[in-house]
């Protein structure tokens, strides 16, 4: 019997907020395992509002878990190739990588808990897994009476205080567009796949162009 938990989200890219949480959700309740569970085409994004392949994405998310064991990451949305709902991904995860007896728990940032009622069919998700509400720069979770009233299982909602970080993967999209450097924050992993593939927009790692420069260099002279 273990406790598990699931980590959906966009990733586009996997940043260090994302990391930072997983690390100190699955402290704070004592989880065996995070999944991250990259979406392939998120029902609540546009299409066009997500800029790097699922492919790339899912890649960004295995370069950013490598070295911990207590991550793990699954692909099942990806290979979904449609838009899926959490309400329809945590037991499918469940069937896949669970065992009789485990204890579920859904880690989400705190701006996308106070969001829940658009979610589809909330109350069914929170009986699947328990909603972790990990607090993040700018949201206040201090007040979620709105939830409270109309859900049956508010009470599956647990917040959970972790290092306030303030970055997203929109901000980090932005600093690529504009050639800044986003080194540390993003796993090295992550870093080096966005120079290599040249997502969003970024230039080849400034350290990999210099030595590329001085090879060149070397077999000019
Ligand atoms: P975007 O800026 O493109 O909307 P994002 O940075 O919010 O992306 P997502 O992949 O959409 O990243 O987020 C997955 C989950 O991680 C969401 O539940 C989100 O609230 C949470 N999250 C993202 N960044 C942080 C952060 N800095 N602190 C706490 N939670 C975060």
């Amino acid at each position: 019997m273990s406790r598990m938990g699931i980590f959906g989200g966009t990733f586009d890219p996997i940043h260090q907020g994302h990391m930072i949480i997983a690390e100190q959700v699955a402290e704070a309740l004592n989880l065996a395992c995070v999944i991250f569970v990259p979406g392939g085409v998120p029902p609540h994004k546009t299409v066009s509002s997500v800029k790097a392949s699922p492919a790339d994405r899912l890649e960004m998310v295995q370069a950013a878990v490598r070295g911990n064991d207590k991550f793990d990451v699954d692909r099942v949305e990806v290979d979904a190739g449609r838009p899926m709902h959490s309400v329809e991904t945590v037991p499918l995860i469940k069937e896949r990588r669970g065992e009789p007896g485990d204890e579920w728990f859904f880690v989400t940032g705190a701006d996308e808990v106070s969001n829940l009622l658009s979610w589809k069919d909330p109350d069914r998700l929170l009986e699947e897994a328990a909603m972790v509400a990990a607090t993040r720069p700018g949201y206040d979770i201090s007040d979620l009476k709105h939830l409270e009233e109309v859900l049956d299982n508010f009470d599956r909602i647990i917040p959970v205080q972790c290092t306030r970080v303030d970055i997203s993967a929109t901000g980090i999209r932005r600093m690529l567009a504009k050639g800044e450097s986003v080194r540390y924050l993003v796993p090295d992993g992550v870093y080096e796949t966005i120079h290599d593939r040249r997502l969003y927009g970024a230039r080849k790692d400034g350290e990999q162009a210099r030595q590329e420069e001085r090879l060149s260099w070397r077999q000019k002279a």
